[in-house]
């Protein structure tokens, strides 16, 4: 076997890169290798770091330069009832995450809405997108390419089509700013988050536009897709998943629960979400629903960077006057643009694919995309949760004290 040591010195001395170590030993002491020339160049000690709990040839496909794992603490929320398109019955959410008191919040709203006989989701859009920038010389020359790509959609699709046996292109939307076109792609990518895949595609339906008009391809992405910015068309248009959560809690329950009344959260929901955001010009119209995104993501696989496509939720409450002149809770939040994936990505890795089992949803699901659509849907769910025990806490006051009680 390779001596770490021998590798970890010859990379001291330049005799090899640091990202070929793979060439010259198996993936774990590759990766001890690493560990040793880190420690000794920094003085850290990488004991930690080097306590991973799967084979390091496993997470190739996800990293490059291993040198161990990052151990990031996971729990459970729930069980909830979801009601959704996809998603049916009772799930625990597994959330990571470094912030302490954020399970026990999204917990206290989940068992408001376990009370409430569980929330509806759905997920009213799905398309991820890759939008390429082409040159052309003029508007002359952009008008005639947008004009082609309309005519020829069919063509486009089967381009595209023909790198994947699961997406399915759903719409090309031309943008031109002058010399400048973009061709916004949306695909139904099924199960995986997509982002690889509508990329592979996209780059085979160009060959036939740089082929069939004057637009000459400058970037396969020109950011109108928009990838991992804050982005009003993520917001407005929608990526990946679009999906809602909603539920109506009854007065007797927001008191009883929340220690609140429905319309203290309602007011605290339109000054703070709504007026507050509006006025801070932000993107995102609600409470922290990017907290329980993040730590689904870390959890399950996905693309940690995408949460910020995920913060641009909006939540709405509002207070709903019965016949009787009690008061209930209706809460909502609607995601935009969620891109998540049970298949691909880092959802194969052990810890992820685990976190995935939990939920029951690891893998391809049938009809093929059920199982990403259930995991948006459940995840919506745990942004309400969060949002509801947010605005309840902040409307009856005792957010700082709650802190406090955990020691946080
Ligand atoms: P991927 O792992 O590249 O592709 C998903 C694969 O799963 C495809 O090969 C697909 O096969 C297969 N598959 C099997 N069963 C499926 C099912 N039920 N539904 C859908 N696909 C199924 O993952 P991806 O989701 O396209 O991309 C995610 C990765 O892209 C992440 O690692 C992310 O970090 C990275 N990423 C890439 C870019 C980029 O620009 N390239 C940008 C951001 C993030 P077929 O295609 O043959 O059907």
């Amino acid at each position: 076997m390779t001596d770490p040591e021998d590798l970890a010195e010859r990379v001291r001395e330049g005799d090899l890169r640091i990202h070929e170590l793979e060439e010259h030993a198996d993936y774990d002491t590759a990766a001890h290798a690493r560990r040793l020339l880190v420690e000794r160049e920094t003085g850290a000690e990488l004991e930690s770091i080097g306590d991973y709990a799967f084979p390091a040839e496993q997470a190739d496909p996800n990293i490059e330069n291993m040198i161990g794992a990052a151990q990031v603490p996971m729990g459970v929320v729930g069980p909830v009832p979801v009601a959704g398109g996809a998603a049916d019955g009772e799930h625990y959410l597994p959330l990571a995450t470094t912030e302490g008191a954020l399970l026990a919040s999204v917990n206290r709203g989940l068992s408001v809405i376990r009370s409430a006989g569980g929330a509806d989701a759905r997920v009213t859009k799905n398309g991820m997108t890759r939008a390429p920038v082409f040159r052309v010389a003029g508007v002359v020359e952009a008008a005639e390419t947008v004009e082609w790509v309309e005519d020829n959609f069919e063509a486009l699709r089967e381009a595209a089509e023909s790198t994947t046996s699961h997406g399915e292109l759903l719409d090309i939307e031309p943008y031109v700013v002058g010399d400048s076109v973009y061709l916004r792609f949306a695909y139904d990518t099924k199960d995986a988050m997509g982002m690889n895949m509508a990329t592979i595609a996209t780059g085979e339906a160009c060959e036939l536009v740089e082929a069939e008009t004057p637009a000459s391809l400058v970037a396969l992405s020109g950011n109108l897709c928009s990838d991992k910015k804050p982005a009003a068309v993520n917001a407005v248009e929608g990526r990946g998943r679009s999906v809602t959560a909603d539920v109506l809690l009854p007065g007797e329950l927001v008191e009883d629960s929340l220690h609140t009344t429905a319309d203290a959260i309602a007011e605290a929901n339109t000054r703070k979400n709504l007026i507050g955001s509006a006025k801070a010009g932000s993107l995102g119209f609600n409470a922290h629903a990017a907290n329980v995104v993040g730590a689904a993501f870390l959890a399950t696989g996905q693309d940690e960077a995408q949460v910020v496509e995920a913060a641009n939720t909006i939540t709405t409450m509002d207070a709903r006057e019965r016949e009787d002149g009690t008061t209930d809770l209706y809460a909502s939040v609607s995601l935009a643009s969620l891109e998540v994936g049970t298949v691909g990505g880092g959802t194969k890795l052990p810890t992820q694919a685990e976190a995935l089992d939990i939920l029951g949803i690891r893998g391809g699901g049938d009809p093929p995309g059920s199982n990403a659509d259930a995991l948006a849907e459940i995840i919506a769910v745990g942004a309400l949760a969060g949002e509801l025990s947010l605005l309840g806490a902040l409307s009856s006051r005792h957010l700082a004290s709650a802190h406090e009680d955990l020691g946080r």
